[in-house]
Protein backbone atom coordinates (compact mmCIF):
# COMPACT_ATOMS: atom_id res chain seq x y z
CA UNK A 1 0.00 0.00 0.00
CA UNK A 2 0.96 3.37 -0.57
CA UNK A 3 2.27 5.73 2.47
CA UNK A 4 2.36 2.06 4.40
CA UNK A 5 5.30 3.10 7.24
CA UNK A 6 4.54 6.90 7.38
CA UNK A 7 3.47 8.41 10.23
CA UNK A 8 0.44 11.15 9.99
CA UNK A 9 -0.39 13.68 12.04
CA UNK A 10 -3.92 15.42 12.43
CA UNK A 11 -4.65 19.00 14.23
CA UNK A 12 -8.17 19.65 14.25
CA UNK A 13 -11.05 16.33 14.79
CA UNK A 14 -14.17 18.14 13.53
CA UNK A 15 -16.23 16.27 10.90
CA UNK A 16 -13.71 16.42 8.39
CA UNK A 17 -9.90 15.77 10.65
CA UNK A 18 -11.78 12.86 12.42
CA UNK A 19 -12.47 11.15 9.32
CA UNK A 20 -9.37 11.68 8.07
CA UNK A 21 -8.17 10.42 11.00
CA UNK A 22 -10.48 7.62 11.54
CA UNK A 23 -9.46 6.48 7.61
CA UNK A 24 -5.72 6.32 7.74
CA UNK A 25 -6.14 4.64 11.34
CA UNK A 26 -8.67 1.76 9.90
CA UNK A 27 -5.77 1.16 6.75
CA UNK A 28 -3.45 0.81 9.99
CA UNK A 29 -0.90 3.43 9.70
CA UNK A 30 0.49 5.77 12.37
CA UNK A 31 -1.59 8.68 13.21
CA UNK A 32 -0.98 11.61 15.85
CA UNK A 33 -4.30 13.11 16.51
CA UNK A 34 -4.96 16.47 18.56
CA UNK A 35 -7.54 18.55 19.14
CA UNK A 36 -7.89 21.25 22.22
CA UNK A 37 -11.55 19.80 22.37
CA UNK A 38 -11.14 17.08 24.94
CA UNK A 39 -14.41 15.31 23.61
CA UNK A 40 -13.23 15.68 19.97
CA UNK A 41 -9.97 13.52 20.80
CA UNK A 42 -12.15 11.04 22.78
CA UNK A 43 -14.19 10.13 19.85
CA UNK A 44 -10.42 9.41 18.40
CA UNK A 45 -8.89 7.72 20.60
CA UNK A 46 -9.94 4.15 20.09
CA UNK A 47 -8.34 4.50 16.74
CA UNK A 48 -5.29 6.29 16.03
CA UNK A 49 -2.42 5.35 18.15
CA UNK A 50 -1.55 8.45 19.46
CA UNK A 51 -4.19 11.26 20.45
CA UNK A 52 -3.76 14.33 22.52
CA UNK A 53 -5.86 16.87 24.29
CA UNK A 54 -3.60 20.27 23.02
CA UNK A 55 -3.75 23.82 21.73
CA UNK A 56 -1.57 23.85 18.72
CA UNK A 57 -0.64 27.18 18.60
CA UNK A 58 1.36 26.28 21.43
CA UNK A 59 4.88 25.17 19.94
CA UNK A 60 6.21 23.51 23.54
CA UNK A 61 2.60 21.64 23.40
CA UNK A 62 3.06 20.76 19.95
CA UNK A 63 6.73 19.23 20.33
CA UNK A 64 5.53 17.47 23.25
CA UNK A 65 2.81 15.28 21.04
CA UNK A 66 5.31 14.11 18.25
CA UNK A 67 3.97 15.23 15.36
CA UNK A 68 7.44 16.34 14.60
CA UNK A 69 8.19 12.92 13.51
CA UNK A 70 5.23 12.68 11.13
CA UNK A 71 5.86 12.66 7.75
CA UNK A 72 2.96 14.58 7.17
CA UNK A 73 0.48 16.79 8.61
CA UNK A 74 -3.01 17.21 7.61
CA UNK A 75 -4.18 20.84 9.45
CA UNK A 76 -8.22 20.44 10.03
CA UNK A 77 -9.16 23.88 11.13
CA UNK A 78 -11.68 26.00 9.49
CA UNK A 79 -13.45 28.26 11.42
CA UNK A 80 -10.41 29.20 13.15
CA UNK A 81 -8.11 30.71 10.79
CA UNK A 82 -6.21 32.48 12.83
CA UNK A 83 -4.88 29.45 14.74
CA UNK A 84 -4.77 27.31 11.08
CA UNK A 85 -1.84 30.33 9.69
CA UNK A 86 -0.33 29.96 13.52
CA UNK A 87 -0.30 26.13 13.08
CA UNK A 88 0.95 25.91 9.84
CA UNK A 89 3.51 28.34 10.52
CA UNK A 90 4.99 26.22 13.62
CA UNK A 91 4.76 23.24 11.20
CA UNK A 92 7.02 24.65 8.78
CA UNK A 93 9.36 25.97 11.29
CA UNK A 94 9.51 22.31 12.66
CA UNK A 95 10.20 21.23 9.27
CA UNK A 96 7.35 18.85 8.63
CA UNK A 97 8.07 17.76 4.82
CA UNK A 98 4.14 17.52 3.34
CA UNK A 99 1.78 20.26 5.34
CA UNK A 100 -1.77 19.70 3.77
CA UNK A 101 -4.39 22.56 5.27
CA UNK A 102 -8.09 22.77 5.07
CA UNK A 103 -8.97 25.88 3.84
CA UNK A 104 -12.51 28.24 4.75
CA UNK A 105 -12.22 30.35 1.99
CA UNK A 106 -10.87 31.50 -1.10
CA UNK A 107 -8.31 33.99 1.20
CA UNK A 108 -7.50 31.61 3.72
CA UNK A 109 -6.64 28.90 0.95
CA UNK A 110 -4.51 31.94 -0.39
CA UNK A 111 -2.53 32.42 2.84
CA UNK A 112 -1.96 28.80 3.29
CA UNK A 113 -0.35 28.67 -0.29
CA UNK A 114 2.13 31.51 0.88
CA UNK A 115 2.74 30.00 3.79
CA UNK A 116 4.26 26.65 1.73
CA UNK A 117 1.29 24.32 2.53
CA UNK A 118 1.90 21.27 -0.27
CA UNK A 119 -1.78 21.44 -0.54
CA UNK A 120 -4.46 22.97 0.07
CA UNK A 121 -8.24 21.58 0.75
CA UNK A 122 -11.67 22.97 0.27
CA UNK A 123 -13.34 20.18 1.23
CA UNK A 124 -16.72 21.77 0.58
CA UNK A 125 -16.45 23.27 -2.64
CA UNK A 126 -14.21 19.89 -4.06
CA UNK A 127 -17.29 17.52 -3.42
CA UNK A 128 -19.97 20.04 -4.88
CA UNK A 129 -17.85 20.28 -8.00
CA UNK A 130 -17.44 16.77 -8.07
CA UNK A 131 -20.89 15.88 -7.07
CA UNK A 132 -22.06 18.67 -9.98
CA UNK A 133 -20.10 16.83 -12.43
CA UNK A 134 -20.72 13.33 -11.95
CA UNK A 135 -24.28 14.59 -12.48
CA UNK A 136 -23.32 16.20 -15.55
CA UNK A 137 -21.35 13.61 -17.66
CA UNK A 138 -22.18 10.72 -15.74
CA UNK A 139 -20.19 8.10 -13.01
CA UNK A 140 -16.57 8.49 -13.69
CA UNK A 141 -13.91 7.01 -11.64
CA UNK A 142 -11.31 9.64 -11.04
CA UNK A 143 -11.59 13.91 -11.53
CA UNK A 144 -7.68 15.59 -11.06
CA UNK A 145 -8.71 19.23 -11.56
CA UNK A 146 -6.38 21.43 -13.98
CA UNK A 147 -6.67 24.77 -14.40
CA UNK A 148 -9.96 27.00 -13.89
CA UNK A 149 -12.00 24.69 -16.73
CA UNK A 150 -10.24 22.12 -17.41
CA UNK A 151 -10.09 18.39 -15.81
CA UNK A 152 -8.33 14.84 -16.19
CA UNK A 153 -11.62 12.38 -15.71
CA UNK A 154 -10.96 8.42 -15.42
CA UNK A 155 -14.43 7.14 -17.79
CA UNK A 156 -15.83 4.31 -18.69
CA UNK A 157 -15.45 4.09 -22.38
CA UNK A 158 -19.06 4.61 -23.48
CA UNK A 159 -21.27 1.72 -25.48
CA UNK A 160 -20.73 4.06 -28.72
CA UNK A 161 -17.24 3.81 -28.45
CA UNK A 162 -16.97 0.09 -28.63
CA UNK A 163 -14.72 -1.74 -31.07
CA UNK A 164 -13.69 1.63 -32.65
CA UNK A 165 -10.37 3.15 -33.25
CA UNK A 166 -9.36 6.32 -31.85
CA UNK A 167 -9.12 7.84 -35.41
CA UNK A 168 -12.78 6.80 -36.15
CA UNK A 169 -14.23 8.64 -32.64
CA UNK A 170 -12.07 11.86 -33.56
CA UNK A 171 -12.83 13.03 -29.89
CA UNK A 172 -9.78 15.46 -29.98
CA UNK A 173 -11.15 17.38 -32.96
CA UNK A 174 -15.13 17.19 -33.05
CA UNK A 175 -15.03 17.89 -28.80
CA UNK A 176 -11.52 19.18 -27.83
CA UNK A 177 -11.37 15.49 -25.82
CA UNK A 178 -8.15 14.03 -25.58
CA UNK A 179 -7.64 10.61 -24.49
CA UNK A 180 -4.21 10.19 -22.51
CA UNK A 181 -4.47 7.11 -21.47
CA UNK A 182 -6.54 3.78 -21.54
CA UNK A 183 -6.52 1.29 -19.13
CA UNK A 184 -7.58 -2.56 -20.24
CA UNK A 185 -7.28 -5.06 -17.23
CA UNK A 186 -4.25 -5.05 -15.96
CA UNK A 187 -2.58 -2.86 -18.38
CA UNK A 188 -1.98 0.46 -19.33
CA UNK A 189 -2.16 1.94 -23.16
CA UNK A 190 -0.09 5.11 -22.40
CA UNK A 191 -0.38 7.70 -25.27
CA UNK A 192 -2.57 5.64 -27.91
CA UNK A 193 -2.69 5.79 -31.32
CA UNK A 194 -5.11 6.82 -33.89
CA UNK A 195 -5.59 2.87 -34.78
CA UNK A 196 -6.24 1.79 -31.27
CA UNK A 197 -9.14 0.38 -30.80
CA UNK A 198 -11.50 0.72 -27.54
CA UNK A 199 -13.04 -2.29 -26.02
CA UNK A 200 -15.62 -3.23 -23.80
CA UNK A 201 -14.60 -2.50 -20.55
CA UNK A 202 -11.59 -0.37 -21.42
CA UNK A 203 -11.50 2.80 -18.69
CA UNK A 204 -10.37 5.57 -20.49
CA UNK A 205 -8.13 8.85 -18.77
CA UNK A 206 -9.48 11.59 -20.28
CA UNK A 207 -8.40 15.42 -20.59
CA UNK A 208 -11.33 17.85 -21.53
CA UNK A 209 -14.01 20.38 -20.14
CA UNK A 210 -16.96 19.02 -18.26
CA UNK A 211 -18.74 20.67 -20.64
CA UNK A 212 -17.24 19.32 -23.85
CA UNK A 213 -17.47 16.16 -22.00
CA UNK A 214 -21.40 15.63 -21.19
CA UNK A 215 -21.53 17.11 -24.88
CA UNK A 216 -19.89 13.69 -25.51
CA UNK A 217 -21.92 11.87 -23.39
CA UNK A 218 -25.48 13.45 -24.75
CA UNK A 219 -24.82 13.00 -28.52
CA UNK A 220 -23.54 9.15 -28.10
CA UNK A 221 -22.23 9.76 -31.87
P1 LIG B 1 -15.61 20.56 10.12
O1 LIG B 1 -16.39 21.31 9.10
O2 LIG B 1 -14.61 19.62 9.56
O3 LIG B 1 -16.44 19.96 11.22
P2 LIG B 1 -14.66 23.06 11.00
O4 LIG B 1 -13.64 23.56 10.07
O5 LIG B 1 -15.98 23.73 11.03
O6 LIG B 1 -14.71 21.53 10.87
P3 LIG B 1 -13.50 24.08 13.24
O7 LIG B 1 -14.49 24.55 14.22
O8 LIG B 1 -12.79 25.08 12.43
O9 LIG B 1 -14.16 23.01 12.43
O10 LIG B 1 -12.35 23.28 14.00
C1 LIG B 1 -12.00 22.01 13.77
C2 LIG B 1 -11.44 21.45 15.04
O11 LIG B 1 -10.21 22.10 15.35
C3 LIG B 1 -12.36 21.64 16.25
O12 LIG B 1 -12.61 20.37 16.81
C4 LIG B 1 -11.54 22.53 17.18
O13 LIG B 1 -11.70 22.15 18.54
C5 LIG B 1 -10.12 22.29 16.73
N1 LIG B 1 -9.22 23.41 16.99
C6 LIG B 1 -9.45 24.73 16.76
N2 LIG B 1 -8.38 25.45 17.17
C7 LIG B 1 -7.47 24.59 17.65
C8 LIG B 1 -6.16 24.72 18.22
N3 LIG B 1 -5.58 25.89 18.37
N4 LIG B 1 -5.52 23.60 18.63
C9 LIG B 1 -6.09 22.39 18.48
N5 LIG B 1 -7.30 22.20 17.96
C10 LIG B 1 -8.00 23.27 17.55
Amino acid sequence: MKNKGKIFGVIGLGRFGFHVAKTLAQARVEVIACDSDEEKVRRVADFVSHAFVLDATDEKALKESGIVSADTVIVSIGENIEASILIVVQLKELGIKEVIAKAATPMHGKILEKLGVDRVIYPERDMAIRLAHSLLIGEFIEEIPIGEKHSIFEIKAFEFMHRKTLKELDLRRRYDVSVLAIKRGESMLVNPSGEEQIMPGDILVVLGTTEKLSELYEKKP
